[in-house]
């Protein structure tokens, strides 16, 4: 399975990628956690992203074209994938079909989770992540077992810097201005399946697994 998510900032990519990477045995992708965890290590990579993601801007395309090449070519990735966070830009799309091309590989879905603007502020300030092993939580529909601590290592929780509203604004602006044309360009190659987003996790699951069907 070879399977790309799109959806505004707290639409539920996160959440769903990690469930369809189980149920399909491939790996989960998501470049934000690799531009994340790139930062905490103080990597170069994360060196040179670590403002665009403070100010919730896009991290430039050639930085996460090598980062997306790498890992697609790494063992597990050649086995297919769920895309969490890439393309967000049509040049990445463009960038990804041509890897994709050149090992004669092609996507067999572009799933994007559809939801009302206003919810995505609310849900993303009750989102939580574990600075230590990256886990997300959200503190209405899936809390921690124990308040603040994170389930899997027991880290304190935190919220992340680009979380905060401000910053969630601009995350928005910049999705509809860069990201969302990419459902146009998925269409029209008859990729697309568009998901209503709102519901339990549970629901929302169903629903993409029956359009994959
Ligand atoms: P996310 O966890 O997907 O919301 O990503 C968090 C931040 O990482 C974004 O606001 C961007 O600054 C950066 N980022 C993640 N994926 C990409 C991407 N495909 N292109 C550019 N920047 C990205």
């Amino acid at each position: 399975m070879r399977l790309v998510l799109l959806g505004p900032p707290g639409a539920g990519k996160g959440t769903q990628a990690v469930r369809l990477a189980e149920r399909y045995s491939v790996p989960h992708i998501s470049t934000g956690d690799i531009l994340r965890q790139a930062v905490r290590e103080g990597s170069e990579l994360g060196i040179k992203a670590n403002s665009y993601i403070a100010e919730g801007k896009l991290v430039p395309d050639d930085l996460i074209l090598d980062l997306i090449q790498h890992r697609l070519k790494s063992e597990d990735g050649r086995r297919g994938f769920v895309l969490d966070g890439f393309p967000r830009t049509i040049s990445q799309a463009e960038g990804l079909n041509e890897l994709l091309r050149s090992s004669n590989e092609k996507l067999d879905a572009v799933v994007s989770i559809e939801i009302d603007p206003k919810l995505l502020v609310r849900r993303l300030s009750s989102r939580r992540i574990c600075p230590s092993c990256g886990r997300n939580y959200n503190l209405i529909s899936s809390p921690p077992q124990r308040p603040g601590i994170c389930d899997l290592c027991g880290t304190e929780l935190i919220q992340r810097e680009d979380d905060k509203e401000q910053t969630v604004m601009r995350r928005l602006k910049i999705y509809t201005k860069q990201t969302a044309p990419l459902k146009e360009f998925y269409r029209s190659k008859g990729l697309l399946k568009q998901i209503d987003g709102e519901g339990s996790i549970e629901d929302v699951c169903q629903r993409i697994i029956k359009a994959l069907q």
